[in-house]
């Protein structure tokens, strides 16, 4: 298999890939929002589709057209961020899923790339069971695997910080305005409500009272962390290390390895 980028492909293409792929598409959903003063806005959807590309290529399966917009709308008081509604999100993607379903890919792969999106995809993925029996996987691309920090990285690191500045200097280098890179410490103190803040990769309390805030009221400048401590060659390996855990799921998945449960009688099956 050659090609396994789904929008350069004919349709004859497409239907004779299904089989290789066993099913097996990946569909990239991002954001495109501020990331500090120093990262390009579309550093979620660019790493997701970083990590999609080396798993599609690896595991001889299919990555589709990156989806760039996400729901990014508690980031909304810095220019350049795009909010998408969680249920606009989560129908656009339905119809997309549906439409692989239709041709054969019955193992969608949702490969998120951006917190604001959780919620969202996993109701649309619990909605996909319902109405098909097909059991698309809603992939966390930041949780997929990760590589220790340095260790002066400081504990508020986290949106536009260490991991995602090294991930645009090793992808975008040209886009990342070094001179712009400072550190930054969270503003709020969410611990009086019992909150773990600040813990990367969550922008809100870990604790029992969970409420929405602007990203800049947690943050001046729209990022947490020191992206100072950033490098090429860090982000070039969080890249590969997130990829080959995408690819060692790929690859279970594709040889039968994890096994789904048929539906409840009533519902559909995979068709
Ligand atoms: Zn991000």
């Amino acid at each position: 298999m050659n090609k396994f980028q789904f929008e350069l492909m004919t349709w004859k293409e497409i239907e004779a890939v299904v089989t290789e792929c066993k099913g097996i598409a990946i569909l990239p959903v991002g954001a495109v929002e501020e990331h500090g003063p120093h990262n390009p806005v579309g550093t979620d959807s660019i790493e997701t589709y970083a990590i999609g590309l080396r798993a599609a290529q690896q595991t001889s399966t299919v990555i589709l057209p990156l989806v760039w917009f996400g729901n990014s709308r508690s980031l909304m008081d810095f220019p350049g961020s795009i909010g998408i509604r969680p249920e606009v999100l989560k129908d656009y993607l339905h119809d997309i899923i549906l439409s692989l379903i239709k041709h054969g890919f019955h193992h969608p792969i949702l490969l998120d790339g951006h917190s604001g999106n959780y919620g969202a995809l996993d109701i649309l993925i619990e909605d996909i069971m319902l109405e098909t029996g097909v059991k698309t996987v809603h992939v966390r691309a930041w949780d997929l695997a990760s590589i220790a920090k340095p260790t002066e990285t400081p504990v508020y690191d986290g949106h536009g910080g260490l991991s995602e500045t090294s991930a645009m200097l090793y992808l975008a280098p040209e886009s990342v305005d070094m001179p712009a890179m400072q550190n930054c410490a969270p503003e709020a103190d969410l611990s009086i409500y019992g909150s773990a803040f600040p813990v990367p990769s969550s922008l809100y309390a870990k604790g029992p009272a969970i409420f929405p805030m602007w990203m800049g009221e947690l943050a001046r400048d729209g990022h947490h962390g020191d992206p100072r401590l950033a490098t090429a060659e860090r982000g070039e390996a969080l890249i590969n290390v997130k990829a080959a855990a995408l690819i060692e799921f790929i690859t279970l998945l594709k040889d039968g390895a994890i096994h789904f449960r048929s539906s409840p009688s009533g519902l559909g099956d995979p068709q």
